[in-house]
């Protein structure tokens, strides 16, 4: 039989927007000392916003965006979106892309005709995509280092593996995330960030949340491999991540915590689900575990 007092912690967290999906889970809560949280659509809205586009050789800026939206038709990636929604803001007429590829980690490749019917392969993706390029990118070093000290994601465009355009959007920081990273270390938490955007964007949303510890560029394959990292060096760990690639990290975490409106693959890979979206409920979570396990002691 379940416990009583663990029967009552569970009823109360749901009470919170926090659903316990498997009890283990919110035993072994009470022992984390490091929680890692995912930076996009976890500790950030998840929705970011084109805010500009720069830079464009050749053709202009909304010749690039118009390449680049046909590019990310295909893509379910936040960033792809985005790119999307700017062009049908503005009006673009977007052509219909070809031989869609998703390169994980690093962006997307299609086969793109202009506006003459002829086909280019045009890349979309961040300085990971540039560099397997050995592209330089554009020269325009104050606006790339304006946009990364503004915590922007930048993504160039290739046009025939030609940097055209450079697009910076940027995501905003959930309100409560700045609480939740303070609280928790005021109860002697560690709490380390992950991400597969750059590093210098990583850090800029860092510093404004108040993370010293920061894991940036992280290929989806590896985020699990950080975890078991931190497990190595001795620390019980809750992992919080909402998207596709977060689920292995999530499975591999001492507590697996999914964020309510993440993706279906990680809410299943999670034991703790956020239905609240609230960074702030993983405090709650891990004293509600030892408030509940001390009584049974
Ligand atoms: P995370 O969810 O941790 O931010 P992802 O692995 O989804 O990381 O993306 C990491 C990086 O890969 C992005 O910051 C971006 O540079 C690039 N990227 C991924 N998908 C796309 C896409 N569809 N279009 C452009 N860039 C992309
Ligand atoms: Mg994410």
């Amino acid at each position: 039989a379940i416990p009583l007092v663990v029967s009552i912690a569970t009823e109360r967290a749901a009470r919170a927007g926090i659903l316990v999906k498997d009890r283990m889970a919110l035993e072994r809560m009470r022992t984390v000392d490091t929680v890692l949280f995912d930076k996009t659509g976890t500790l950030t809205k998840g929705t970011p916003a084109l805010l500009s586009v720069t830079a464009a050789v050749g053709p202009d800026a909304d010749e690039a965006l118009r390449y680049a939206a046909a590019a990310e038709a295909a893509s379910e990636h936040p960033l792809a979106r985005a790119i999307v929604s700017a062009a049908a803001e503005r009006g673009l007429t977007v052509p219909v892309a070809t031989d869609f590829r998703a390169v994980p980690g690093q962006g997307v490749r299609a086969t793109v005709p202009d506006g003459a019917g002829s086909p280019h392969e045009v890349a979309v993706g961040g300085p990971g995509l540039l560099e397997t390029t050995g592209r330089a990118p554009l020269d325009e070093a104050a606006w790339l280092a304006e946009q990364a000290g503004a915590g922007r994601t930048v993504l160039h465009v290739l046009v025939d593996a030609e940097p055209v355009a450079a697009l910076a959007l940027a995501d905003e920081i959930r309100p409560e995330s700045r609480e939740a990273v303070a609280a928790l270390g005021a109860r002697g938490i560690d709490v380390v960030m992950i991400t597969g955007d750059a590093e210098p964007v990583a850090r800029a949303v860092a510093a404004e949340l108040g993370i010293t510890e920061v894991f940036a560029g992280v290929h989806p394959e590896h985020k699990s491999a950080k975890v078991r990292a931190l497990q190595d060096r001795g620390a019980v760990v809750a992992m919080v991540g909402d998207g596709v690639n977060d689920a292995p990290a999530l499975a591999q975490a001492d507590v697996g915590i999914a964020i309510g409106a993440g993706t279906d693959v990680a809410i299943a890979s999670a034991g703790v689900i956020l239905a609240s979206d609230d960074p702030r409920a993983v405090l709650s979570i891990i004293e509600l575990s030892r408030a509940a396990y001390r009584k049974m002691k």
